[in-house]
């Protein structure tokens, strides 16, 4: 998913709620943005609702943010209310990206602009934008990361033993995660460099799923991760290498190997993450999570109130990808945000010094 070179605008898609939003205003009525985000149990999406949510407000639109406890049955229901309520543009963090099909039919019947946040929506030509970090340059970041560590460029022939875990089966972005990072390391797999003693190493990018872990759960990655300590561990081998695609996984899987006596320093593998949760971050700092991929979710809050009101104002939508985001039924014209490695080392200038963590919440 490589950034086009140049942006590209496409459209002006909202003209029709923009008319709307017009009308309504002459008439007293404010533009209403229907934000529905996934759960409250992960740290990101707190703050990245109540982030667009602030950012919206302070731009004069009435806004109406839902969380759906992870279950899609209930975001349907939030977004049926979004649109019954009126809503003239909806920004939908999925659940399960395959599963809004009818009610965005309603909200396009009803010319609501439907605007997908960090995960794509599936199999509807009723979203006409979408707006995430590259989700697939989040894994290859992640692999890179892996075969920077071990030397394997430097021409380190191991073997290294490694194991593999990918994010939930519904999310779409759990896919492009799963393939940036595995098109980097199963090179390696193949020449024997790096072994999977488990035996779950998806054949193809295609079988990713077979390493998901269903709802992106903590306790989901622990107990994955006790079983295959448990079962091909158990000898005094050791585990060099966690591919995991996320803080949320990376945190149970670094409880499983608290559980099974792996030491910080010592023998504890080389592990990954995405997020920078703070959890993670003071784990990194304890040496017990070796990197995390930081999404600025700032940023992307940003980039999506713009989008608002270039649609509100009738304008011409940024975009700088019209390529990457096949839904099933059209490519969706997206705005890709860069995706950046931490570290230990970066912690305090990075995630501090922008302001993402005061210094005192990780204990620095
Ligand atoms: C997001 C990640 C997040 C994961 C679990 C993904 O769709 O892009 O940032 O870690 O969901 O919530």
């Amino acid at each position: 998913a490589a950034l086009a070179a140049t942006t590209l605008t496409v459209g002006t898609l909202g003209a029709c709620s923009a008319e709307r939003a017009a009308t309504e205003e002459e008439g007293g009525d404010e533009t209403l943005v229907g934000i529905a985000m996934p759960t409250r149990s992960l740290e990101r999406w707190n703050n990245d609702g109540t982030h667009l949510d602030s950012l919206l407000k302070d731009a004069g639109y009435a806004t109406s943010l839902q969380y759906a406890d992870d279950k899609v049955e209930q975001q349907i229901t939030q977004i049926q209310n979004m649109v019954n309520d009126g809503a003239d543009i909806l920004v939908i963090a999925s659940i399960d990206g395959t599963a809004l099909a009818p009610v965005l039919q309603e909200a396009a019947d009803k010319d609501i602009t439907i605007i997908a946040y960090d995960r794509l929506i599936n199999e509807t030509e009723n979203v006409d934008y979408y707006a995430t970090f590259d989700n697939e340059l989040v894994g290859t970041l992640q692999g890179e990361y892996i075969v920077d560590q071990l030397g394997l460029e430097d021409g380190e022939e191991g073997p290294f033993t490694l194991e593999p875990f990918a994010g939930s089966p519904d999310d779409n972005n759990a896919k492009f995660f799963f393939k940036g990072a595995w098109d980097v390391l199963s090179p390696y797999i193949e020449d024997g460099v790096l072994e999977v003693p488990s035996g779950k190493a998806p054949e193809t990018v295609d079988d990713w799923t077979e390493v998901g872990i269903q709802g992106w759960k903590t306790a989901g990655a622990q107990s994955e991760m006790e079983t295959r300590l448990n079962s091909f561990y158990s000898g005094g081998d050791k585990v060099d290498v966690v591919l995991s695609p996320n803080d949320s996984l990376a945190l149970g899987i670094e409880q499983a190997l608290e559980g099974a006596g792996y030491e910080p320093g010592k023998d504890w593998p080389l592990i990954t993450g995405q997020d920078a949760d703070e959890a993670n971050t003071k784990n990194m700092l304890a040496d017990k999570q070796s990197m995390t991929v930081w999404k600025d979710t700032r940023t992307l809050g940003e980039q999506v109130a713009t989008m608002v009101d270039q649609i509100v104002k009738g304008e011409e939508v940024e975009v700088n990808d019209t390529e990457s985001y096949d839904n099933g039924v059209k490519v969706v014209p997206s705005y890709l945000l860069q995706p950046q490695v931490v570290t230990k080392d970066d912690v305090e200038e990075v995630l501090v010094g922008s302001g993402f963590y005061d210094a005192a919440d990780l204990g620095l």
